[in-house]
């Protein structure tokens, strides 16, 4: 499948929607995402275009994941979490949604469940944990 530079996180990259950044670097960029399923859940992206996992380069794996991993720490030391859940989806059989390559960061507490999807953030509440999490960075 082809990538569609119309998708969401490509408009993110281009400043053309905004987005909560909590970090980027020559090859990545980290934002909020906007119906977090647990405080502190925040997306990685590689910076150039791939669709997902399945068409990304090795270096670009390579670089969302060094990226994924300083993300991991931050987000355990800004929540005081127990651990990390990573997620990571190809295609919508797959339970992509959209379509710019994409990792998912998630603090998790013990015996805390993820929150469903689809619940819009508070955008004050969604600052405020953006704020601790570049705090811990
Ligand atoms: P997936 O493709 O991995 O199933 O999920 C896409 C994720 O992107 C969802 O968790 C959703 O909340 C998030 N998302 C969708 N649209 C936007 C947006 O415009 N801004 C931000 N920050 N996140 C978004």
């Amino acid at each position: 499948m082809a990538y569609d530079s119309d998708n969401i996180f490509a408009k993110i990259l281009r400043g053309e929607i905004p987005s909560e950044k909590l970090y980027e670097d020559e090859n990545t960029y980290v934002f909020m995402d906007i119906m977090p399923r647990a405080n502190g859940h925040c997306l990685v992206i590689p910076k150039a275009p791939a669709r997902n996992m399945l068409d990304a380069t090795p270096d670009q794996l390579a670089a969302c994941l060094a990226t994924v991993q300083k993300m991991g720490h931050a987000v355990m030391k800004a929540f005081g979490a127990d651990g990390v859940t990573v997620q990571q989806f190809n295609e919508a059989a797959g339970g992509q949604e959209v379509f710019h390559l994409h990792y998912h960061v998630l603090p998790r507490h013990e015996g805390k469940a993820l929150r469903a999807p689809g619940q819009m953030a508070d955008f004050d509440v969604l600052k405020s944990q953006a704020d601790q999490i570049r705090a811990a960075l």
